[in-house]
């Protein structure tokens, strides 16, 4: 078994019922457990600059789970539960219902075609950094550095703790 952090972000058609949702369907996948999550997180949105259309705030997760699944069996049972649940890919970084990325997949470390281990923005995202810090304190980052180090690096102004997932 593997233990992987899942990250969650929606900011469409309530974003705490996708969320809600998903967390459900992410313990129910197979050869699955779900270990632990953060509670819910509301964040700013991320812009490309130049991208000017304001989007409503995130709320954003991060689900701790342990899986027999391999990488990128994960990677394809997450992009179901997405397409489940009305993502479709207009632009990037733009608004959705629901975003599933695997932050970490034990200590992996890979970089293919459709897969970066750890997930590429992992570093400088608050809305993924308070999260996981919730669930665990001392995380290592592979290739990266500890999770404290990176907190501290970055601002807090911009992400909220909302509470447990109702
Ligand atoms: P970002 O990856 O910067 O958070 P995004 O989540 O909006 O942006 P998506 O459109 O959801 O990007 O995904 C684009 C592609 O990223 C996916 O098709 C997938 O193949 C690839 N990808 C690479 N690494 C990962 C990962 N660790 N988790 C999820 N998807 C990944
Ligand atoms: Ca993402
Ligand atoms: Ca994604």
């Amino acid at each position: 078994m593997s233990v992987v952090y899942i990250g969650l972000g929606s900011n469409l058609d309530q974003p705490k019922r996708q969320l809600l949702q998903a967390r459900e369907r992410l313990a129910r996948l197979p050869q699955t457990r779900l270990l632990k999550d953060s509670g819910l997180f509301q964040s700013r949105a991320m812009t490309l600059p130049g991208d000017d259309a304001s989007q409503d705030d995130y709320i954003n997760a991060v689900i701790k789970l342990e899986t027999a699944l391999s990488p990128h069996q994960l990677l394809d049972a997450l992009q179901a539960i997405e397409t489940e649940q009305g993502r479709q890919r207009l632009r990037r970084w733009g608004p959705r219902t629901l975003d599933l990325d695997i932050l970490l997949y034990d200590d992996l470390q890979m970089d293919d075609e459709r897969l970066t281990l750890p997930h590429a923005g992992i570093a400088e995202r608050d809305f993924v950094l308070y999260p996981l810090q919730k669930i665990d304190n001392c995380l290592m980052i592979p290739g990266v550095g500890a999770l404290d180090m990176l907190l501290a690096k970055i601002s807090a102004q911009n992400i909220r703790y909302l509470g447990a997932f109702e």
